[in-house]
Order: structure tokens, then sequence, then C-alpha cells
């Protein structure tokens, strides 16, 4: 085992050691949701000296209401799956680094790694794993009442709005998670829609039509978003009749979906879909070889079927498959 094994270093948020940017690592983990997390365990597991560096721990699910269909788990809270998964993580001394990459460039056989902080990493091989970034309505008012009645993250929020009126945006699966975990605290909640049909999985719209707090609002898009300090009202328009009218609210939630960070992707020369998404094959390899990814950033799941289960498997294969081009580049004898 590498010494990068006995560090039990994790969230670092401000100036890392040497001791963890001066090595060549067997793989740099760029993104810690759970396709990261597993190719983590599974490149620990091989004997691979590993990081991870991400903005943030756990990715969307540290950001999901109940999750109801990942194995092992019947029902658990997103962020309490994803202390599971650091917890797992930590087991086998992966170093976790808050930082955010800038850009990976080759560096002959290897690769370096730089971060806003200013830090340089060293690898042999990459496994991306960075996700998606939720998208904004980019609707006025939204940025004046982030945090002031607008949130992008049902379970950290949801306990705020005890008693209140709130309202959901959006049709998709996050959409009628977030309404259904706001149910519990929440006197109102509100769907908006803007078509009127639910791209929801059928169990969700099951559980959504027959919850007596849950209102849809089909047809229907956000103008406008207004208030005082905090946020009173939504300007709502239906798509159909174009009638423009108020929905007076404490709280909306934004669940409109995700995009992966695609100019991440174009500065490091990766091949890309035409909307963005990593191009892989049946083993997670990108264009460029030693460079990997896996989870919601590829262009291999369907855009309909973003699971936990499909971003830790494909991971696991990543770190597979990194694996496989180290022993076939280097051998064992690499350090
Ligand atoms: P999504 O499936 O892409 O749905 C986004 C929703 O927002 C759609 O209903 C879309 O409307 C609407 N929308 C998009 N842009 C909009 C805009 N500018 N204004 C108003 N509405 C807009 O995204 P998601 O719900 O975040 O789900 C992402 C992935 O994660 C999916 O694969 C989903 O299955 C998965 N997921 C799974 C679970 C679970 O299994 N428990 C939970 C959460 C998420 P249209 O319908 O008209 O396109």
């Amino acid at each position: 085992m590498s010494s990068a094994f006995k560090i039990s270093v994790t969230k670092m948020d401000f100036g890392v050691s040497e001791e963890l940017t001066g090595k060549v690592y067997d793989a740099i983990i760029i993104g810690g949701g759970p396709a990261g997390m597993s190719a983590a365990i599974y490149a620990a597991r091989y004997g691979m000296s590993t990081i991870i560096i991400t903005e943030e721990i756990g990715g969307q699910v540290a950001k999901a209401g109940w999750v109801e269909n990942y194995l092992g788990y019947t029902r658990i809270m997103g962020p309490d799956l994803v202390t599971k998964f650091e917890e797992h993580v930590k087991y086998y001394n992966v170093p976790i680094i808050i930082d955010s990459v800038e850009n990976v460039e080759r560096d002959g056989d290897l690769f370096k790694v730089y971060t806003i902080n200013g830090d340089e990493y060293t690898a042999r091989t990459i496994i991306l794993t960075v996700g998606e970034k939720k998208r904004k309505l980019n609707v006025p008012g939204e940025d004046t009442f982030n945090g002031r009645g607008v949130s992008y993250c049902a379970p950290c929020d949801a306990p705020l709005f005890k008693g209140k009126v709130v309202a959901v945006v959006g049709g998709g699966d996050s959409a009628a998670s977030a309404a259904l975990l706001l149910t519990e605290y929440a006197s109102k909640v509100y769907i908006i829609h803007r078509r009127n049909q639910l791209r929801a999985q059928k169990y969700y719209q099951d559980l959504l039509l027959k919850n007596p707090k849950i209102e849809i609002i089909w047809n229907t898009v956000v103008k406008e978003l207004q208030g005082d300090k905090l946020l009173r009202k939504a300007i709502l328009q239906r798509v159909d009749t174009k009638e423009v009218f108020e929905l007076p609210l404490d709280g909306l939630f934004v669940e409109i979906g995700a995009e992966p960070p695609v100019d991440l992707f174009k500065r490091i020369g990766l091949e890309l879909s035409q909307d963005g998404y990593i191009k892989v094959n049946h083993l997670m390899e990108t264009s460029i070889p030693g460079i990997y990814a896996a989870g919601d950033c590829v262009d291999l799941t369907p855009r309909d079927f973003r699971q936990i289960v499909v971003a830790a498997g494909q991971g696991a294969l990543a770190a597979y498959s990194a694996y496989n081009y180290i022993i076939k580049k280097y051998g064992f004898n690499r350090r």
C-alpha cells in the first residue's frame, strides 16, 4: 500500500499540505457524489493511491429527499445516505479534498490537476465524476430571494417552512420527491409545472395525486418572484392562455433538472455529446486514455434514468478500468 492510504485527512477546505500535493497518485477522482465515492472504494481496494477532490460531498444526493430505491435501504434521507457513503470512503482512508478543479492537463504519461485554491495534484489516471449542476429559473427575483424563500435543496430547507405555503417548480422525480418531503412540514405545497403531464415516475405520481396538501398548477411557468425582505409571491403565467396571475408563497423550491459543467470538459479536451455530456464506452473510458468518467456527467445513462445505483455502478467500473490501465502501463511495482 502507498503512504497515501495512511493520511486520514478529509474535508480539507483550505490550503492542503505538501504531503497531499507532492505525490503521484494512481487515481484522482474529481467529484464526490455516489459515482466518485464508489470509485474511491474500489480504487482503494485495488491498492491504488487515491484522493477525491470535490466541491461538495454527496452531489445531488445530498440535496435529495427520501431515497427509497437504493439497494439495502428501504427508505433513507439523501443526506443520511451521503453520510453512509462518506463513512465507507473514510474506512479506506481516501482523503476527500474540498476544492474546485479548474483544469486537467497531460504532463508526459501523467496528469496535472489544477484547482481554484491554487493547488496542483499529479496522477496516473483521472476519474471524472462531477455530476451536474442544478438549473436555475433565471427569472427576476430568483437571486434576490435565494436563501430568503428560494431554495434548491428541499432536505436542507424544508424544516424552515413548518406551517407555511410553498411551491416546487418542475415535473420530474426531483420535484416530486421535494414536494412529498415538503408536505411533512408545510401546510400547502403547490407544484408548478410547464406542461400538463408529469415526467416523474408513476410511483411518485400516485403519491402526489393522493396527497391532500399537494396541488399541481399545470401548464404554468414562473415569470418573476417578489417580496420584501423575504419572498412573498410568485408571478405566474399560463403557457396556453398567457394569463398572468399571482401566487402568494413563503417558499419556492427550484427542481428543474441539472446540466453538466461543459466548460471544464472542454478545457480538458474531452469528446462530448452535443448536449455536453462526456462520451464514454462500456468501460467508462473517455476519448483521452487514462481519463475515465462515471455518473450523471457521462453520455451513457439515459437522461431520464439518473439513478444513484447506476452512478455507483459506473464509478466502480471506472475504477476497475483505471486499475487495469495502470497495471498494463506501469505493472505492480510503480511506487
Ligand atoms: P428532469 O427529469 O430533467 O426533470 C426536470 C423537470 O423540470 C421537467 O419536468 C422539466 O419539464 C422541468 N423543467 C426543465 N427546465 C425548466 C424550466 N426552465 N422551467 C420550468 N420547468 C423546467 O430532472 P430531475 O427531476 O432533477 O431528475 C433528474 C434525474 O434524476 C432523472 O433521471 C430522475 O429520474 C433522477 N431522479 C431519480 C429519483 C428517484 O429515483 N428517486 C429522484 C430524483 C431524481 P418537462 O417535463 O416539460 O421537460
